[in-house]
């Protein structure tokens, strides 16, 4: 079955497709098309140069959304799925628009065929009440469902997978946690195979230092710093989401690459650093506390698959003995095009 993948971003649209069958998984093709907006007009216009440049048959879509709401698990496009992706674009606006964007203007130009949205929060449906609620008034949470919904979902299902194969147990029986480390990091509990906690939240703003972002700060410093600079809302927002982490401490750049090299001899790049891995050891602690035995802490993406020495740094002294620590590359795309391939077929 040939599947093509969209992961589409407010200005850019990645894709690859698949060949997946009974027997095997094969890549085919990859690429992606950017400048959305600017040197392409339109997510219909980039789909069509994606489809110009395949010129092959596509048997169904999957489509990557950051935020499903409600969803457990990857569903075939309807009414009810584009109402609850739309229902959440106030609180994941750079990414789920863009999603309905290319889910329409794709089931238009790709029609006749199903199309299946697999969705970044789906994992965490399994998390319990316990761990996904805050604690504000109640009503909050039945009246405009504020919760812990939890990021990149589809890589730390994938990795969790994976880490099952390598430690030859079944999926049921396999706890870990499990670090997603790139431009945006989240930490996740793994109890039996299911989501119990993790370290993003109501939004990807939550839990660990990461590029831009700050993660988790006291919330009563954003009406501080609104009333001291006198700024509104949107700018301390922006502030949080892309002046932040690795970029703000440092004031040099949001890519650890950059980080690492600063680090040698700028004083704040070093204090970024030590943050970050500060901030990864101490929840990579907490939820080696709330886990009753740990078989694997797992590394992934950019900076979870190349950054040699963070492993040493975060794991000392907080991981157990017997516990295997491990680097598996993620492949979000590849479960998505599994996810729809077991939907479709
Ligand atoms: P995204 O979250 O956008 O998918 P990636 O998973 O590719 O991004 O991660 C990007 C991050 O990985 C950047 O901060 C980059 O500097 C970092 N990275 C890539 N290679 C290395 C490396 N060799 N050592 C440390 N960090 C790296």
């Amino acid at each position: 079955m040939f599947i093509l993948v969209l992961n589409s971003g407010s200005s850019s649209i990645k894709y690859k497709l698949f060949d997946i069958s009974g027997k095997g998984e094969r890549l085919l093709d990859k690429g992606v098309v950017e400048r959305i907006g600017h040197k392409v007009p339109s997510h219909r216009e980039a789909l069509a140069m994606i489809l110009d440049k395949l010129r092959t048959r596509i048997d169904a879509v999957g489509h990557r959304v950051v935020h499903g709401g409600k969803f457990k698990e990857a569903a075939i496009v309807n009414k009810e799925v584009i109402k609850e992706i739309s229902r959440f674009s106030e609180v994941a606006p750079l990414h789920n628009p863009a999603a309905i964007m290319t889910i329409t203007e794709s089931m238009k130009l790709i029609s006749g065929i199903p199309h299946v949205s697999v969705f970044d929060t789906a994992f965490y449906q399994t998390m319990p009440e316990h761990a996904y609620l805050y604690a504000i008034p109640y009503r909050y949470h039945e009246k405009y469902r504020i919760r812990k919904y939890g990021f990149h979902g589809t890589s730390h299902r994938y990795v969790t997978m994976q880490a099952a194969r390598i430690l030859k147990k079944s999926i049921n029986n396999v706890n870990l946690v499990t670090c997603h480390l790139g431009n945006g990091c989240s930490i996740t509990a793994v109890e039996n195979g299911k989501a119990i906690d993790t370290s993003m939240g109501f939004t990807p703003l939550e839990g660990l230092i990461m590029g831009t972002r700050s993660g988790d700060i006291d919330p009563a410093i954003i009406p501080y710093i609104m009333e001291k600079e006198n700024i509104d809302i949107n700018a301390v927002m922006k502030m949080l989401n892309k002046k932040s982490g690795l970029l703000g401490i440092s004031g040099i750049s949001n890519d650890m690459r950059e980080i690492i090299k600063a680090a040698r001899s700028s004083k704040k790049a070093r204090l970024a650093l030590d943050m970050f891995i500060y901030r990864i050891k101490k929840y990579i602690g907490a939820y080696v506390g709330i886990l009753k035995k740990v078989d694997a802490v797992v590394f992934t993406g950019g900076i979870g698959e190349n950054y040699a020495g963070l492993m040493k740094k975060t794991c000392k002294g907080v991981v157990p003995k017997n516990s295997k620590i491990l680097i598996i590359p993620t492949d979000e795309e590849l479960m998505i095009a599994r996810d729809t391939y077991n939907l479709v077929s």
